[in-house]
């Protein structure tokens, strides 16, 4: 652990709860290795707090910055003073700035996903992505499919009100070629997904299933990518079924590691230290 002296500036997760959060341990890490005057802390904020914790720490001047995670993404949002377009297409900021006596919010979550897609030598606009999941991380997810130039999104959910409420949200903002259909539509996509992107908790360690079963494995064709945002059990389910079918695989860690790797840059203006963040975070699960 760093010293924390009088100069010591901070930087923090506020969610609820947060006490599961990685970001504590790989930024840290970071602030370790990078040697700068920093520490970052969780934040437990409730719902019902959140507009007096956002003015209460624009008052501590050591605060120059805090992620927002579950449930604040979306709520923080009027209680900035500046937010930047990726944040604005997608209705969520999960990182913010101190500039003088304003909060500045960004999204790096998108960013943070297409770390590994773009080091993948694709014809993106031949591609059709299909994402499993209608929620917050899929925004983000969608979001960087257009910013690939995907031909066609297809974002499949099981609650049709929230689809539809989806669809509209994100084609408010986005120029692209989205389509939303039910769950069991799935199937009749894979045959044509050059990437299947899992933004649901199926797989977790405290929910150990597989969105795609093995059968339906072999309905995607050779060549594509299985990208699964869950980052504990690794691999997860989906993930081995998608090796075993011989697809490339993308795990959640890269995401959450490049997603804390920008918004690190985006504080302090330093590159970040990539590897020892991707170290303290195999720590933390209990992989070396
Ligand atoms: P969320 O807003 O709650 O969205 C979850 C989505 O999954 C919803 O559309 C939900 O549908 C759907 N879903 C849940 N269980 C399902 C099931 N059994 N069958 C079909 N659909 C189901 O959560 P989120 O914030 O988007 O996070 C989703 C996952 O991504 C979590 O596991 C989270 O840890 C992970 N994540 C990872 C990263 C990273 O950096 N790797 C970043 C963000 C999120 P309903 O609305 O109908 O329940």
């Amino acid at each position: 652990m760093q010293q924390v002296r009088g100069t010591t500036k901070i930087l923090g997760v506020m969610g609820s709860p947060v006490t599961h959060s990685l970001s504590p341990v790989m930024h840290n890490a970071a602030i370790a290795a990078l040697g700068v005057d920093y520490i970052y802390v969780p934040l437990p904020v409730a719902i019902a707090d959140l507009a007096t914790a956002v003015n209460g720490l624009k008052a501590i001047e050591a605060v120059q910055g805090f992620n927002l995670t579950i449930p604040h993404k979306q709520e923080i949002i009027p209680w900035l003073d500046e937010i930047s377009d990726t944040a604005r297409a997608i209705g969520a900021v999960n990182t913010v700035k101190r500039e003088g006596d304003r909060w500045i919010g960004t999204n790096t979550d998108i960013a943070g996903f297409l770390v590994p897609l773009l080091k993948l030598e694709r014809n993106w606009q031949n591609t059709e992505a299909l994402v499993l999941g209608c929620g917050g991380a899929a925004k983000a997810v969608v979001a960087a499919c257009a910013q690939l130039g995907c031909a066609v999104v297809h974002v499949v959910g099981r609650d049709r009100a929230k689809l539809e409420c989806f669809q509209q949200e994100i084609s408010t903002h986005l120029n692209i070629d989205l389509r939303a259909r039910d769950w069991s539509d799935s199937i009749d996509l894979l045959g044509i997904a050059g990437i299947v992107i899992n933004t649901t908790p199926i797989g977790m360690a405290s929910n150990p299933d597989t969105p795609i079963s093995s059968t339906q494995m072999q309905l995607i064709p050779p060549g594509a990518i299985a990208y699964d945002l869950v980052y504990t059990p690794r691999p997860t389910q989906f993930l081995r079924l998608a090796a075993a079918r011989g697809l490339a695989t993308i795990d959640g860690l890269e995401m959450l590691l490049h997603q804390g790797a920008i918004a690190l840059e985006f504080w302090l203006g330093w590159q970040a230290p990539i590897e020892v963040m991707h170290q303290a975070l195999l720590d933390a699960i209990g992989l070396k």
